[in-house]
């Protein structure tokens, strides 16, 4: 078996490789996790720019049965559903008890699966070899499984 230990950038080293309205997103993320940071309950806070422009964020919500988790990510696709609208672009940044310095760190696998039902195209940043990279949401899994009838279209789905 072969256990890839992923070299997350800091977010200030993040800062200096993305595009100024993405890095104005970053800053979003980092905000909310420096409000509202708790050891074990909060470690994750995510921002998303949506297609009408409005920026909205995510806080990871721990549980004590992991599973029953809520992550930052999908707390921002929640609220971009609430808005009537869709993620374009996402960033999340991870505080880990033991390391002051916040990280960029790229969506976990359930938060991959939602993120290409809901917004495929949606540009996502990633942590990789201690840099971050933008990729699409769709491209996140790329040999995901597909269960046909499951998801309701989108409003904007052709009939
Ligand atoms: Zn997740």
């Amino acid at each position: 078996m072969v256990v890839t230990i992923v070299d997350r950038p800091t977010a200030a080293q993040a800062a200096a490789e993305m595009p100024a309205p993405d890095r104005a997103l970053l800053e979003v993320a980092l905000r909310l996790l420096e409000q509202r940071y708790v050891e074990r309950r909060h470690e994750v806070a995510a921002a998303a720019r949506l297609a009408s422009g409005r920026v909205v964020t995510g806080l990871h919500v721990e549980a004590s049965q992991g599973r029953a988790s809520v992550c930052a990510e999908s707390g921002v696709l929640s609220s971009a559903a609430a808005a009537g609208d869709e993620v374009r672009t996402l960033v999340a940044v991870l505080r880990r008890p033991g390391d002051p310095t916040p990280r960029v760190i790229e969506p976990c696998g359930v938060c991959a699966e939602i993120l290409t039902d809901h917004c495929p195209d949606a540009t996502v940043w990633v942590a990789r070899d201690g840099a971050v990279a933008a990729t699409s949401a769709a491209d996140l899994l790329p040999y995901r499984h597909v269960r046909t009838g499951r998801l309701a279209p989108s409003r904007k789905d052709p009939a």
